[in-house]
């Protein structure tokens, strides 16, 4: 029988890869970005609420009118707020299926999507099964844009640009200026931007939030991408939210009642109900103190520390210094033999280039934490 490859992504994700590995080996999982704390017991209380208020049956398409609500009103209170109404809101099964339908509502055949590498792994496969074209353009070493690499990559074919702030894998935010310069870029052009913005509320050392639909402009013309997964840290819910303007939120509901119709109706209540208690500054403040936990932890190993992480789950580490290995190879040597697992940065680059950089997940207990570096310091005899 014959069947397309409709993609050119791996077979299995580097996440699902190393985790598997982990495992294997009984190594201490710091690759995949997912919580081993406890959630918010307040959270779990609000699941079975959900279903025994009967929020058992469809929800709308839109999503859950009180999620909706709240949604409207905790952007509204963010240091910047941004104004959204009921239009703009979509709930979605997680932020993955949010960029896949976003791509599907704007893109056709033959279409050139702009993705900045290192990029998060579901993009071009995204972009590939809605037949359209990934066109990489890297980012620079500081993972900051290459505006005039980004300007050049564009074509008349140029349909949408994805970015990604704060980013997987390093951490990096864009700047006001940086959407300013987009803007400018992509002025009197069709260009769509599909901004993942996962990581939104984990901004460290009182950095702002700046999302695509902060700037007049481009909140005309983008799709800014939100997951309850990270900001909850309940990863496993798969439930986040799409920004648009009304005629591009048309557009992603259009795709979106055909491919899912609606969410998950009891964790939207919950999440509904937990957006009315959630402290976004204490939020921020356990993920700063677990950064600089793990940083504190590391500092006696060889690892080169080029920039703190300014926002999300992960840091990156350069390991040049310790090893000649290429750093797929370094993950799996580590994971084996020091029983510390990390995911190689060439898995965010589409033809898996060396950079010499592994990245951890600091969203973890302290022992687990702790237990990595240990494991680390024992093999490397520090
Ligand atoms: N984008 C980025 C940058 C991510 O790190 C992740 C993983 N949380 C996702 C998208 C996917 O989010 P979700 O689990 O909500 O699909
Ligand atoms: N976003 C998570 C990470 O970057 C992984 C999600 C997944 O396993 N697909 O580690």
């Amino acid at each position: 029988m014959f069947l397309p490859k409709k993609h050119t992504g791996s077979e299995n994700t580097i996440f699902s890869e190393m985790t598997a590995l982990a495992l294997k080996n009984e190594a201490v999982n710091l690759s995949q970005g997912f919580p081993d704390y406890e959630i918010d017991e307040r959270l779990k209380k609000l699941l079975c609420e959900g279903t025994e208020k009967n929020f058992n049956q469809y929800a709308p398409l839109a999503g859950n009118p009180l999620l909706i609500e709240n949604l409207m009103e905790f952007n509204q209170q963010r240091k910047t707020p941004i104004s959204v109404t009921k239009e703009n809101i979509t709930i979605s099964p997680g932020a993955t299926y949010g960029i896949f339908t976003a791509l599907a509502s704007v893109i056709t055949f033959g279409d050139e999507v702009i993705v900045l590498e290192p990029n998060y792994d579901c993009y071009v496969p995204a972009i590939e099964m809605n037949g359209g074209k990934p066109v990489f353009v890297s980012l620079n070493a500081d993972f900051e844009v290459n505006f005039e690499a980004l300007k050049k990559a564009l074509t008349d074919k140029t349909k949408a640009i994805i970015v990604n702030s704060p980013h997987n894998p390093s951490g990096k935010v864009w700047k006001k200026e940086d959407w300013d310069q987009l803007s400018d870029l992509v002025e009197n052009t069709g260009i769509i931007i599909i901004s993942d913005e996962v990581y939104d509320v984990l901004m460290y050392d009182d950095r702002e939030f700046y999302s695509a639909f902060h700037h007049p402009k481009l909140r005309e013309r983008c799709f800014s991408i939100f997951s309850f997964g990270k900001m909850f840290h309940v990863t496993g819910w798969k439930v986040g939210y799409v920004v648009a303007s009304p005629q591009l939120s048309h557009a992603y509901r259009m795709v979106h009642q055909y491919l899912s119709f609606s969410v998950n109706s009891p964790a939207q209540y919950a999440l509904a109900k937990y957006l009315e208690v959630f402290d976004l500054a204490e939020n921020c403040k356990i993920m700063q103190q677990k950064r600089d936990f793990f940083l504190h932890e590391i500092k006696d190993l060889p690892f080169v520390l080029n920039e703190k992480a300014e926002a999300g789950y992960f840091q990156i580490l350069n390991f040049e210094n310790m090893s000649g290995l290429s750093d797929k190879d370094f993950s799996v040597w580590l994971t084996e033999e020091a029983k510390v697992a990390t995911i190689p940065v060439s898995a965010f680059n589409h033809d898996e280039k060396n950079t010499g950089y592994v990245r951890f997940c600091f969203a973890k207990k302290e022992e687990t934490i702790l237990k990595g570096v240990e494991n680390l310091k024992r093999f490397f005899k520090i």
